[in-house]
Order: C-alpha cells, then sequence, then structure tokens
C-alpha cells in the first residue's frame, strides 16, 4: 500500500505537542498506525520538541523554522520504537477498523443521504469529539461543505478524488477554511473514511443540509 497523503507539518507538530483536539488527534494517530514516513516524521518532531515546542508555539513556528532545526539534527540512527500494535476489535461491514479505535464506541449507520452513510464515533476520554465514519456508494459525490477550522480525514476503504488528488486506503486529507470541497468516489466500489471535524462546519447543498444535524457543533 503507498500513501502518498499525510498529515501537514503544522499538524504533526501540534499532535507531538499534544495541542492537537481529540477528534483531530485520533485520527492522526490513526494515520501513524500505518505510516512508517510519518511514524519518522513524528520521531524527528519530538527530537525538537524540548528545543522549540516547549518556547513557540507550533502554530506561530514558520516551516523555515522548522526546516532548519531539524536540518541540525542528525536523524540517522534514531530508530523510532514502535510498540506492538494492538489486534483490532471492531469491524463495520466486514472491515477490520484500525486498533487506534478499538475503545470507541460506534455508532450504528444512519442514511443521511441517497447513497450516504454516516456513523458516530464515541470517543471514551472525549465524549463531545465530531469524529465519523462516512460511507458513500461509488461515483456519488461527497456532501459538499466548506470549513471555518480543521477537518482532517483518513481513507479506510475504497478512494476519491479531489480536484487532481486521488486519495487511497492510508491516505490522510487535511481540510482548512481555504478549502471548499465536493469529492467524488472512486468507481471500483464504496469509500469508508475516519473524519473529525473541529470548529463551526457550514454545509452547502441538499447533502450536506441532511448531514448537519449529526454533527454536532
Ligand atoms: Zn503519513
Amino acid at each position: 500500500m503507498t500513501i502518498n497523503h499525510h498529515p501537514s507539518d503544522q499538524t504533526l507538530l501540534r499532535f507531538a505537542a499534544g495541542t492537537l483536539p481529540a477528534g483531530p488527534a485520533l485520527v492522526v494517530s490513526t494515520h501513524l498506525s500505518g505510516c512508517p514516513f510519518c511514524q519518522r516524521r513524528l520521531a524527528a518532531f519530538e527530537a525538537v520538541g524540548g528545543d522549540i515546542l516547549t518556547r513557540t508555539r507550533p502554530e506561530a513556528l514558520s516551516s523555515d523554522a522548522l526546516e532548519r532545526t531539524l536540518a541540525r539534527l542528525d536523524l540517522s540512527h534514531r530508530v523510532t520504537a514502535i510498540s506492538p500494535r494492538p489486534s483490532p476489535r471492531i469491524s463495520i461491514d466486514g472491515l477490520a477498523l484500525p486498533s487506534t479505535l478499538n475503545d470507541c464506541k460506534v455508532g450504528p449507520w444512519r442514511t443521511v443521504g441517497a447513497g450516504v452513510k454516516l456513523s458516530r464515533l464515541v470517543v471514551p476520554h472525549a465524549p463531545a469529539a465530531n469524529v465519523i465514519l462516512l460511507k458513500v456508494k461509488a461515483n456519488k459525490r461527497m456532501p459538499a461543505h466548506g470549513h471555518t477550522d480543521l477537518e482532517v480525514t483518513q481513507v479506510l476503504k475504497g478512494s476519491f478524488s479531489d480536484g487532481d488528488n486521488r486519495y487511497q486506503p492510508g491516505d490522510f486529507v487535511e481540510g482548512d477554511d481555504e478549502t471548499d470541497h465536493s469529492p467524488v468516489i472512486g468507481s471500483e466500489g464504496e469509500c469508508i473514511s475516519l473524519a473529525a471535524i473541529e470548529g463551526h462546519v457550514r454545509f452547502h447543498g441538499f447533502l450536506g443540509k441532511l448531514i448537519q444535524p449529526f454533527v454536532r457543533i
């Protein structure tokens, strides 16, 4: 499995610093559990963590400053300690959910539009977090929406395309207030993705309005 889309430096830094809200942090840790590339990036960020993260708010950190700091580090001998992964305990539609979700309570699928179903996940340590599984049929357009804060998505099954980008299982998608997207699901089959939404979300269009009541904001 080739992973082509990863969390941004900013998001991974916030994760390393423990400042990412619980919902997005869960999606990032799900991505990390299957992405050796990001495990190495995280190890690098944690290596500099004591230095810059305690002095600088990650949001205020320029990517240039980060690159310069990382360039000074010799990471060649660093070995990322990866603890053994527990087995997945939850399945939905025959799909074993990543073990990072083992402690979550998965709600039933609710139809929120033609070909679109949504299931709420309850995160035990953050029950108010907006974490959902979204299942959309092949070739359908996902509900269009714009954001005012942060939305992160991890593809678990199937694929979708958004402009020139195609997202497949293992890929991580990050939206922010610049994004106003409505991706199209791949023709090979339905797509299931894990998403966390922070802040106020304005859904547009018919499907979006149907989804709105299921997302607490
Ligand atoms: Zn990654």
